[in-house]
């Protein structure tokens, strides 16, 4: 990264230059980044809840003090329709207030403290006890789909700040400006609650190097990221090639594998047909919660089904894509998959009329074709779902069983078809993060019981979540302190409980 080269965002709309010029921040400023991020760290990770909060709050308040010029910028950037983004604004205004309470709240350190018995025999037991502590410094990559509630103020840096950890944001190339004006938001919050400047850094870059070595400087502890396979999966294998390996928290996408069970079809196709082909394509299938493969058993209603999928996806319009990368290796994709002849074209979208738009697709594949190509799996991301038939109950188990791992798996049945599929539904505990019950998979809900994480390919991270507040707990660790006498011991853990928080006291859950 000897010179600095400079872009400019895109409107995938009309394929023009916006206004703005960024440059790709060099490995020199990384350095001078982290070093205020480490220094931050220091005065940050001793502010108490209260202030935290706040903080949160503040960015929280500057966000919509931004107004419609941030919803007009996003818009040039990303083509996503206004309502979209007023809507996506609430969420991560939201989001970062859910975080305040959470941290206000304060019960989410796990306090536990098992007291001491001196005269226990053989050996006397000692005080000892625990809680979670920031890790330090967090790399966050935003993600191009969600351009405000995923990226510079989006799930993952609301969860890092909220635990205590400085935060240095990687914008996504395709949406700088708005980017720019999300930071800005943070450093005014910054300045009225009195936060060291370091605690919130955003550095711009539109090409590998720069994310890479956010990544591999040795002062980041933890990653988070949201987007393709292909770059979670390259960024994770950086942070363990590291002299220190770190955690790396990508989320990267999933097919969202929907089944829909024989009685239901019978009594509600035309209905979960119409749903179904929303799902597929709201917002051009641009969520990493798109459902893109449907399982269905041959039979005359499933027949009738696929025909009334096919009628709703002809009437969907076009849709302009984020960037012209994605429609791109949208259309890419379907070439690809379509070139087999086992993979019969169904039906298809309303055609573009603009740059960068993609037409909605819907194919149909057997299972015995499904188990045999693997990629038929793997995401294509934009509006499209593969219809697979099975001839039977087990052939259904045998590709519910090949599954890798996703985000979601969604089941349409009657009670009798739960009773009848338990073994599914056993099944699909092992390969995701959410089953949904005869709904749709493509909203998240930001509460503090979400799952949005699942087992490999769809993260690199199976134990967490991205959504929710339980997300906060990646970025801090469990540290326990032995035989520490009271004075020492931090609030959350001494005996009085001077916060008032839930605590496992001796076992039992306390306040
Ligand atoms: P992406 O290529 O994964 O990029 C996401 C971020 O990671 C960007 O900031 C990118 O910056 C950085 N990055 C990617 N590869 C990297 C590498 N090898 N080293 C260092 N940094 C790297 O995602 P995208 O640009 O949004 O879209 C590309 C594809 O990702 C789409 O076609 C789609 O298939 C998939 N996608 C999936 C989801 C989902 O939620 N499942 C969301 C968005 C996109 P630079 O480009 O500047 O390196």
């Amino acid at each position: 990264m000897s010179t600095i080269k400079t872009f400019q965002a895109v409107n995938p709309a009309n394929g023009k230059l916006l206004d703005g010029i960024f440059a790709n921040t060099s490995s020199e400023e990384i350095d001078a980044v982290l070093k205020n991020a480490t220094k931050a760290f220091e005065t940050y990770r001793k502010k108490d809840s209260t202030e935290i909060a706040n903080f949160l709050d503040a960015i929280a308040d500057e966000i919509i003090n931004l107004g419609d010029a941030l919803l007009e910028r996003c818009h040039q950037e990303t083509a996503l329709p206004l309502a979209r983004l007023q809507g996506e604004r609430g969420r991560t205004v939201n989001q970062l207030k859910l975080f305040a309470t959470t941290v206000r709240e304060g019960s989410w350190v796990d306090a536990r403290i098992d007291t001491a018995i001196a005269d226990r025999l053989p050996l006397p037991k000692p005080d000892i006890r625990q809680m979670l502590i920031p890790i330090g410094p967090v790399a966050v990559f935003g993600a191009s789909n969600f351009p405000l509630a995923f990226s510079v103020a989006g799930g993952d840096t609301a969860s890092a700040l909220a635990a205590g950890c400085p935060v240095v944001v990687k914008a996504h190339p395709a949406h700088p400006g708005t980017s720019q004006m999300i930071a800005s938001a943070i450093a005014k919050a910054i300045e009225i609650t009195k936060m060291p400047k370091g605690v919130f850094s955003l550095i711009q870059g539109n090409t590998n190097e720069v994310g890479a070595a956010l990544v591999q400087h040795p002062d980041i502890k933890a990653v988070g990221f949201t987007g393709s396979f292909k770059g979670g999966k390259a960024l994770f294998d950086l942070a363990n090639a590291r002299p220190e390996p770190i955690p790396v928290f990508a989320e990267m996408g999933s097919t969202n594998p929907v089944f829909i069970l024989p009685n239901i079809l019978e009594q509600k196709a035309t209905t979960i047909a119409t749903g179904l082909a929303n799902s597929i394509t709201l917002n051009g299938g641009q969520f990493c919660t798109t459902p893109g493969l449907t399982f269905i058993q041959k039979s005359s209603v499933a027949t009738a089904f696929t025909a009334d999928l096919a009628k709703a996806i002809e009437a969907i319009p076009a849709t302009t894509m984020l960037t012209e990368g994605i429609n791109k290796a949208f259309h890419d994709k379907i070439n690809s998959t379509t070139q087999s002849q086992k993979i019969q074209f169904i039906a298809k979208g309303q055609e573009s009329t603009s740059p960068n738009q993609a037409t909605a697709q819907l194919l149909r594949t057997t299972a015995v074709e499904f188990l045999a190509e693997v990629s038929l799996e793997e995401e294509n991301f934009g509006p499209s779902n593969i219809i697979i038939e099975a001839t039977s109950k087990l052939e259904t188990l045998d590709a519910a069983n090949s599954l890798k791992g996703h985000l979601t798996a969604t089941v349409f049945g009657t009670d009798a078809d739960f009773k009848e599929y338990s073994d599914l539904l056993a099944i699909l505990e092992k390969k995701v993060g959410r089953i949904i019950l005869n709904g749709y998979p493509t909203g998240v809900e930001v509460c503090p019981s979400i799952v949005h994480g699942g087992p490999f390919p769809a993260t690199t991270a199976l134990q967490s979540t991205s959504v929710g507040t339980n997300a906060i707990k990646r970025f801090a660790r469990p540290i326990c302190f032995q035989d520490y006498p009271e004075n020492l011991l931090p609030k959350a853990l001494k005996n009085n409980n001077p916060l008032g928080i839930w605590r496992l006291k001796n076992g039992t859950f306390t306040k």
